[in-house]
């Protein structure tokens, strides 16, 4: 711990006192105690304009976001025993709810929501995948890494903190393995009755976007002899979900031929035909209008592009992206055809992104109703004090 005191400018502490995990920097009327940026990571205490305690967090001294709230409980040492029992939590919560005969891959650690501020661990079988995205949780990289290792009994630990978010925190992109560990690559992953290659060390993210597992069930639920073209498909996520729930046939498309080879692979692996799946390597945009002006139509589109904004400030931009391509989904459906459509835009709130879907449909001169809303799994939690953290949402859509 260091000596640092952050104090706070007067009526800045109410987000603090109603649990929001962040002190901006413009919140901030003094920080005392030493030199901010000899501390990076280091625990600080947060004080009120009067000087009351508030919490004790971590220091991010190039960052906007200049603390993360450790804790508020005054007596709490943050150190190895704190973390473990923040980890042990996190991850006796997914112990509690997934089924680990059924799903064998699923998020362990969710950054905020959990109380670890900037750590995500997500797990494929036997393979932990951790990033640091913070000063905080890069401050105890060898102590989290540790404890996972002791809680887990998982001796293969890769990181992946190759994300740009690191430079807001003055930290570089990083990823190897840990401590030395041979890791095994792809792994071969379980969801209920679909079966997965992740490429943890060269693909996207962490390797795969485990917080579609539930709405991959629901599309194999509402598939049925259905056609299907999915965009933004990745390794097939969906793909595969929607002929495991018996469609037709498959359009899947990516711009990343890399993702689009491991999606074969995935075919092979869940038993389907090769021929099932029509792969296109090609910009989606461009893609749907070529579809529009040969009139392909489809009973089932699925659009589930990458984040158009990550903060509020992009969503004018990110708005125009979504229902450009919404829109032309409407266009393409056939009758009764279903559009399953997501946001993972965190400065995109569902609010909004229900509104730009609306007028999606009424440019393309569809009716059109909600049968569903979607959301992550349950391995995603999201902090009632930390709405930040509510980043994807979808709707099932029926024309
Ligand atoms: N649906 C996937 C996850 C999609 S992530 C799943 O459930 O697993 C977003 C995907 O969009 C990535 O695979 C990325 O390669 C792809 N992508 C990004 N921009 C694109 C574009 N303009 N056209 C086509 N694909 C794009």
């Amino acid at each position: 711990m260091s000596m640092i005191r952050v104090q706070l400018k007067p009526g800045r502490e109410k987000s603090i006192l109603r649990g929001h995990p962040w002190i901006f920097s413009g919140s901030i009327a003094r920080t005392s105690g030493g030199d901010a940026q000899e501390y990076s990571g280091h625990t600080v205490k947060v004080i009120d304009a009067d000087d009351n305690f508030l919490a004790w967090g971590a220091l991010s001294p190039s960052s906007k976001i200049r603390v993360r709230i450790w804790t508020r409980n005054q007596e709490e040492v943050v150190g190895p025993d704190y973390l473990g029992t923040c980890l042990e939590q996190a991850i006796d919560n997914r112990k509690q709810f997934i089924p680990a005969t059924e799903v064998n891959a699923y998020r362990l650690v969710h950054g905020e929501s959990d109380g670890l501020p900037g750590l995500i661990v997500d797990k494929y079988a036997g393979t932990l995948v951790v990033q640091f995205l913070t000063c905080g949780v890069e401050h105890w990289r060898d102590t989290l890494v540790d404890l996972l290792r002791e809680i887990t009994g998982c001796d293969s630990i890769y990181e992946r903190s190759d994300m740009d978010v690191r430079r807001l925190e003055g930290l570089s992109p990083q990823k190897g393995p840990l401590k030395g560990d041979a890791i095994t690559n792809p792994i071969q992953i379980m969801e209920g009755n679909l079966h997965y290659w992740v490429d943890v060390t060269k693909g996207q993210k962490t390797g795969f976007f485990l917080d579609q597992r539930e709405n991959r069930s629901k599309v194999q639920e509402i598939a049925g002899n259905k056609s299907v073209l999915d965009c933004f498909a990745y390794t097939g996520g969906f793909t595969i979900a929607a002929l495991k729930g018996g469609a037709k046939g498959v359009t899947a498309v990516d711009s990343s031929g890399e993702a689009i080879k491991l999606g074969r692979e995935n075919l092979d692996l869940n038993q389907i035909p090769e021929l099932s799946v029509e792969w296109l390597e090609a910009d989606v945009f461009t893609q749907l209008r070529d579809f529009r002006d040969r009139n392909r139509s489809f009973d089932m589109i699925i659009l589930d592009p990458p984040k158009f904004a990550p903060t509020a400030a992009h969503a004018q931009k990110a708005a125009r992206g979504y229902k450009d391509i919404n829109l032309l989904a409407f266009k393409m459906l056939n009758p009764n055809g279903l559009l399953v459509t997501f946001s993972c835009s965190g400065g995109v709130s569902a609010d909004l992104f229900q509104k730009i879907v609306a007028g999606a449909a009424r440019d393309a001169g569809v009716g059109a109703k909600i049968i569903g809303r979607l959301g992550p799994g349950v391995d995603h939690p999201v902090a009632l004090t930390f709405p930040e953290g509510a980043y994807l949402k979808g709707l099932i859509i029926q024309v």
